[in-house]
This record gives C-alpha cells, structure tokens and sequence, in this order.
C-alpha cells in the first residue's frame, strides 16, 4: 500500500482500518522512495491487531538490465519488506532519491510551462503534503487546473515516458537499492515485472536471474496490472530461479483507480515472506 507519505491518497494512519474494512488480515506499507510513514502505520496495524510488514518501494535505474537499448525504458521499482525505517544507510538512500526528485521535478514543471501548461512547482508541493513529490502530483495540478481531463490524459500527453515534459532521474542501480534493503534487514522483491516493459516473459526470467544475482529474494507475481496468464508465468519464474512469490493491490487511495484487495494475495504468501526475514 501507499500513503500520503509518497502519491497514495490516505495518509498512513488511516490504512490499517481501511484494510480491515476490506477483509484483509495483513498489509505492508511500501511507499515510493521513503519509510516516513511506516511507523504511524505499524502502530495503527498494531491497535487492529493486524498483521504488518515495514516496506519501502525503491525506483532504480532499468538500464544495467537492459544492454541491448540505448537509453533506458520501463520502470524498475525494488520493493523491500521487512525492513527497519531508521536503518542508517537506507535512511541515506531516501535522501538521495529525495535531491533526484528536487533536481528533476522544477525541470519537468519547467517543460510544461514550455508546453503552456501554466502549473507552478509551490502547487504542485502542496498537492503532495508529504516529502516524496511524484508524478501523479504535478498530474493533479493539471486536472485541477483545467489543463487535462484525467490523471491518464496528463500521463499520456506530457508526463508518462516519451512523453514531451517527461524528465528521468533514476540514479539508484538495481545493486546499490538490493544492498541497502538488505542493509536494512529487509527483502527486495522486484515489483511489478510487466512495468520493466521487456519484449516478453523469457526476458523477464533473464532480468529477474541477473537481479538475483546481485541478491534478489522475490519477484511480485501478483498485481492489478497482471493477467492471470502474467502471474502464472512470474510464479513459474519465481519457482525456478528459487525467488519467493508476494503480491498486493499497490492501492494509492483515490489517486489511483485501485480497489483495496481487488487483488488477492493467498495468506500464505505472506507467512512466507515473514518467514523468510526471521
Ligand atoms: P514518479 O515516482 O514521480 O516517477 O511517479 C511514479 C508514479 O506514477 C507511480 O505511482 C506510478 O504508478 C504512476 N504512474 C506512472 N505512469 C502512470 C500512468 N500512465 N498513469 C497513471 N499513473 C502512472
Ligand atoms: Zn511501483
């Protein structure tokens, strides 16, 4: 799940009873870019008596994965589970990827003023209200301000990839982000392997062999962006390469059209993951 601690709408106090309200018997928090709501959240998992995993999502650069092309593509995001929020290394990391963001959003805002899309960065932050100030952000601001019809219109037009504001800062290398989960006790899990947007299932096994080779302990086989037919390929994967299986909703809240526990994770996926950090 995510809060307001990065681009989910509801701020990390409030998950735990939304998630209870839902059927759900454990959660974890995995915010892009930042632990700073896993404690709030912790504590009200605690008061529902509900099974809680710290999580961080960490964005990091595609292209050690991607030789062949000459500029990156896709999206690799490293989930980690389990990890302690005050580990100090991480805790640089998150300041880290927090300066790329600083670099790089004012530039995309500047392209889109280029663009005649008049948004200024002041609104955009106070759209975010948490530290980590992301792209659906800025596509708020848009929507608000007339600019675009919906948070898909403002992605497709100016900000998704190839799009004519969108600004990379990936910095972080798949290596680097799997060493400092691990660093903070957790696993890496690569999320979502659909978005890494490789031409086919047997480049995604290759991926995900390469990304454990540098230490990856999972690869999420279930999320709302899967097929039924993309999960039982990522399980099979998971299975030969000895990686555990996890899944979740990515639920954003409102900023996102994701219902709470549309996608089911069996509980058993979760006790082994658990198991695995013990
Ligand atoms: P950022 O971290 O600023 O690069 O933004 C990443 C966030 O934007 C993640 O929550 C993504 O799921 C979301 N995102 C990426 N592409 C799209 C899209 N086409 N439509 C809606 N949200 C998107
Ligand atoms: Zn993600």
């Amino acid at each position: 799940m995510h809060s307001t601690a990065s681009d989910g709408a509801d701020p990390p106090q409030r998950l735990p009873q939304l998630a209870v309200d839902a059927g759900l018997t454990a959660i974890a928090l995995t915010d892009h870019d930042t632990a700073a709501g896993v404690r709030a959240c912790a504590e009200a998992a605690a008061a529902l008596g509900l099974d809680f995993l710290a999580g961080i999502e960490l964005s990091a650069d595609p292209s050690p994965l991607q030789p062949h092309l000459d500029a990156p593509r896709g999206t690799l995001h490293l989930l980690g589970y389990g990890i302690d929020p005050d580990a100090p290394h991480l805790l640089e990391i998150q300041q880290q990827l927090l300066r790329a963001r600083a670099d790089r959003n004012p530039e995309m805002i500047a392209r889109l003023n280029d663009l005649g899309v008049n948004i200024a960065y002041d609104e955009v932050l106070a759209v975010a209200g948490g530290q980590v100030v992301g792209r659906p952000h800025i596509a708020q601001v848009m929507v608000r301000k007339g600019y675009v019809k919906s948070i898909h219109e403002a992605f497709a037009r100016y900000i998704g990839q190839g799009a004519a504001a969108y600004t990379r800062r990936d910095q972080l290398s798949p290596a680097d982000a799997i060493a400092a989960i691990h660093d903070a006790g957790g696993l890496a899990v690569l999320a979502h392997p659909t978005q890494l947007e490789l031409p086919d299932h047997d480049a995604v096994e290759h991926a995900a062999a390469q990304l454990k080779a540098l230490g990856l302990d999972g690869i999420e086989t279930r999320h709302p962006d899967h097929a039924p037919s993309d999960t039982a390929r990522f399980e099979a994967i998971a299975d030969r390469l000895s990686l555990l299986a996890t899944g979740g909703s990515d639920y954003h809240g409102s900023s996102k059209p994701i219902t709470l526990g549309a996608t089911k994770t069996p509980r058993a996926a979760f006790d082994r993951l658990r198991n695995a950090l013990t």
